[in-house]
């Protein structure tokens, strides 16, 4: 358990089924005593109770961790177990130069991510994690098991891509993978005299990304260490020999005024990405996370940069405190991408992008903070969302992934996607086990926090 929100709960029972079979026996008897549960995937959702059932039964899918390549008609795919993480699927690709596009830090379970859409380092290409999923398995209320795929149970198949776990427990699915030696992976981290250029060339790459590039991601954090703010940028670039080609990319429009305080290049295989990541992500704390969305541009990156300055100020002597934003750059490209096998059920239109999703991270060591925790993170997003508006630049989609526990992801998904998912809903739990006996993480229908 990645939060202590999570790894604080104590469940009376923990079951770890071995195949598809027994997740389906598992689920009958659950549903036959009315037991309140919840299913563990990776286990890093931070909220309380979405993937560990406190005083309830956890079905815990770590031994669904298979991961087989397979042919398809276009090429190489991957089978992999629900219960796979990231970790265990980049293992196995990296040294066939092949990859998938996953989350960017290891720990997360591949449909954990998948079920809330799932931003990758190769989303520019290959859209986000749910759009490269051939075909589900899952097991329903009643305990079928059944297929899902773009022209079997279609409905089904598109809800699961990003309507979260209000369908059914995925037992497995099937995965696009592609070629992709290492790639060059760099940060640079300046301080803040390069705000201004920083955030004004990562609205540029927004609306033109370089080719050479596949992921550029900007983050805005406060430094326990050196008691001051500073602003970092990660870039994974098309593999070597392709550096002279990436390098100006990296360069470019960073006023010389401004000092770099660390910068590292490296020559990394996904895997080793996304370990670099999770080291910026540590486990044992208590975190919230929240996120908001806005139409790229220079003006709202500095409004959003001042009032995180502003709003750190009541937080950050807190023992253990953690806090950064990340601007990520949803191009239209990548958002292209989105419409294959039927499309995904998040909503998000290439004519509206590019869209900056910032997400909010926050951690923290004392329970007795939390109250003042709760109040940075809804006060934050709500001038976020309030400046956006006013400037005609908000967004209403809101990352499920990523999203504070207050926050409503499936309602910003627009109308036409609610009213389906709600349609798919009926059709697969006519009698809402997956809303009633597993209240955890979002629902549909939920009307307010
Ligand atoms: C450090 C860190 C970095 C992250 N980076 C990214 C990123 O780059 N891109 C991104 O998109 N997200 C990212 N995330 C967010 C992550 O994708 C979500 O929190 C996701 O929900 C985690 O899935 P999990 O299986 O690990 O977690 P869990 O807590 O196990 O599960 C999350 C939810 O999914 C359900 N679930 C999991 N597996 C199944 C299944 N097989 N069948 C049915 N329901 C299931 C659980 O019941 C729970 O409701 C990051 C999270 C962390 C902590």
């Amino acid at each position: 358990m990645w939060s202590l929100f999570q790894a604080l709960a104590v469940p009376k029972c923990r079951i770890t089924p071995r195949n598809s079979e027994e997740v389906a026996l598992t689920l009958a008897k659950i549903v036959a005593n009315s037991c309140r549960f919840a299913v563990l995937g990776g286990g890093t959702s931070p909220f309380a109770g979405v993937s560990h059932a406190d005083g309830g039964i956890t079905i815990d899918l770590e031994l669904l961790n298979s991961v087989n390549l397979i042919e398809t008609p276009n090429g190489n795919a991957v089978e992999v177990g629900g219960g796979t993480t990231w970790a265990e699927l980049y293992w196995f690709l990296d040294p066939l130069n092949l990859s998938a596009a996953g989350t960017r830090n290891s720990l997360t379970g591949v449909v954990g991510s998948i079920l809330g859409g799932g931003i990758s380092f190769f989303s520019q290409r290959h859209g986000w994690s749910c759009d490269n999923v051939i075909s589900f398995e899952a097991v329903l209320a009643n305990s079928t098991i059944v297929q899902a795929s773009e022209h079997t149970n279609p409905d089904l198949f598109w809800a699961l891509k990003g309507g979260g776990n209000n369908f059914g427990i995925v037992t497995g699915a099937i995965f696009e993978t592609f070629h992709q030696p290492p790639s060059w992976y760099t940060f640079q981290r300046w301080d803040m005299r390069a705000l201004e250029s920083v955030l004004h060339r990562l609205t540029q790459v927004a609306h033109h990304m370089p080719s050479e590039v596949q992921m550029l991601a900007t983050t805005l954090g406060w430094s326990v260490h050196l008691q001051e703010f500073a602003i970092s940028e990660r870039l994974v670039a098309t593999s070597p020999p392709y550096l002279p080609q990436t390098l100006p990319v990296r360069n470019a429009g960073i006023g010389a005024e401004a000092t770099r305080l660390e910068e590292y290049i490296y020559v990394k295989a996904t895997l080793e990405m996304a370990q670099k990541m999770d080291r910026m992500n540590a486990d044992g704390f208590f975190n919230y996370f929240g996120s908001t969305t806005v139409k790229s541009g220079a003006d709202i990156n500095m409004k959003i940069a001042s009032i995180f300055f502003d709003e750190v100020e009541g937080i950050k002597n807190a023992p253990g405190i953690q806090i950064y934003i990340v601007y990520n750059p949803i191009t239209v490209p990548a958002m292209q991408q989105m419409s294959k096998r039927g499309g995904n059920a998040l909503g998000l239109r290439p004519q509206d992008g590019p869209l900056t999703i910032i997400n909010i991270n926050l951690h923290w060591s004392e329970e007795g903070d939390t109250e003042r925790m709760r109040l940075f993170m809804r006060r934050m997003i709500s001038r976020i969302e309030s400046t956006a508006k006013k400037d005609g630049v908000h967004h209403p989609y809101i990352f499920l992934n990523h999203c504070f526990e207050e926050q409503l992801p499936l309602e910003s998904y627009g109308w036409e996607n609610i009213a389906r998912l709600h349609a798919v809903r009926d059709s697969v739990d006519p009698r809402r086990v997956f809303h009633t006996l597993q209240p955890g993480h979002h629902k549909l229908g939920r009307v307010g926090p």
